[in-house]
């Protein structure tokens, strides 16, 4: 068989294994619904020369791009996710990454990325000046060492071609203290379409890059920190104005992410939200005018807490209830006896939703990240936080 025509093939499957574990989800109502977009899609997938794909990776992010036959990866999920980013790659008839991009040191973004490193060609690999002593990260160098790889910081305004696109790297302008806020962020082009991706940058980094001038107007915005309310801040939001929003995070995960307040400002900018959780990997291929995808947009608006089955329990910050009544309120909550992630400080004995504004003061030898309920850590003598009210 000729490369061109396995390629082609191998996509197909790809596709048809999407379509099928799409329809399999979604029961009988949703087919019909979605089936003419769909097969549109996939014959503008299949034969488009720019297409990308958030591959779902449960709470995590990985985001496959190609262009003309070149190919890039931002991040590859975590430590467990190695292989199913290898395999959706392979799928797509990629063997060689013309850029592999860990937008920041954390797990989620970085865990599955040594397997990449070690299984494909990759010519550019792109890390933020931001180390960090956690095995995922050694595992990643380690991988790098092996293959006898460099690695390259890129510097903002730096600009990269892929195929006939190319992206520009926008952040992170200033070196932070927390993983999130060294986030790689960079706009990619295709033609007339433009798309923006953040990692898990927050709004200290946003504000940076929006007070740089950078132009940020993309078509598509990739949610910052999987839609958790510390980021997709208001003013970069506009400056956006992205017609189209992707949302990468797990279902049920234990974070409530996409966080309530930030799924009403996308419904208030009027964007269309498409979401791993809800809906698997999602692909798109843009002609250089129009987009096309792979499925419709979700029209849940269903915050991560409501789809886990609880309650959205994120406080804006603003409003500092005094932690006594807190506890007294939520004694009767379903939330309490619900699994959730928490941020421990085992020093001053408080405990943290994973996003509060103190959890990146915590000295890492007292920072303990567990997964229980409200009221075990209470049982076990810790005290909610006053800020952010867990
Ligand atoms: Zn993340
Ligand atoms: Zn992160």
């Amino acid at each position: 068989m000729k490369k061109h025509k396995r390629f082609k093939g191998l996509f197909l499957c790809l596709i048809i294994c999407m379509a099928f574990t799409f329809i399999g989800c979604r029961g009988r109502a949703a087919v019909s619904n979605t089936e003419v977009s769909m097969t549109e899609a996939v014959e503008d997938i299949k034969t488009s020369k720019f297409s990308m794909h958030f591959i779902d990776v449960g709470q995590g992010d990985s985001t496959l791009i190609g262009c003309d036959g070149e190919w890039m990866l931002i991040d590859a999920g975590d430590n467990t996710k190695g292989s199913a980013v290898q395999l959706y790659l392979k799928k797509a008839g990629v063997s060689k990454l013309k850029y592999v991009i860990g937008t920041h040191p954390d797990a989620d973004h970085i865990g599955g990325m040594d397997v990449i490193i070690t299984k494909f060609d990759c010519e550019n690999i792109l890390l933020p000046d931001k180390k960090s002593d956690s095995k995922e990260y050694e595992e990643l160098i380690d991988a790098i060492n092996y293959r006898n790889y460099k690695i390259s910081v890129p510097r903002v305004g730096e600009k990269f071609s892929l195929g006939s696109a190319d992206f520009t790297v926008l952040g992170p302008i200033s070196k932070a203290e927390s993983n999130n806020n060294n986030s790689i962020v960079v706009k990619v082009k295709y033609k007339d379409t433009s798309f923006l991706l953040s990692g898990d940058a927050e709004s200290e980094e946003e504000q940076e890059i929006v007070d740089s001038g950078a132009d940020l107007k993309a078509d598509v915005y990739h949610a910052g920190h999987h839609g958790s309310n510390t980021s997709s801040s208001s003013e970069w939001l506009k400056k956006i104005s992205p017609k189209y929003v992707v949302i990468s995070c797990g279902k049920g995960n234990t974070y409530g992410h996409p966080h309530r307040e930030v799924l009403d400002e996308f419904k208030k900018i009027g964007a269309k939200v498409y979401r791993t959780d809800e809906q698997g990997s999602i692909a798109l291929s843009s002609d250089g005018v129009k987009l096309s995808w792979n499925v419709s947009p979700s029209d849940t608006w269903k915050s991560g807490y409501e789809n886990a089955g609880t309650k959205d329990v994120v406080k804006n910050k603003a409003d500092t209830v005094p932690q006594r009544n807190m506890a007294e309120d939520k004694t009767t909550e379903p939330g309490n006896s619900l699994e959730m992630t928490y941020i421990l400080n085992n020093n001053s004995l408080k405990f943290h939703y994973p996003d509060c504004k103190s959890v990146p003061k915590i000295k890492d030898k007292n920072k303990e990240e567990v997964k229980t309920t409200r009221d075990e850590l209470i049982k076990r003598g810790y005290e909610p936080c006053k800020i952010c009210n867990p």
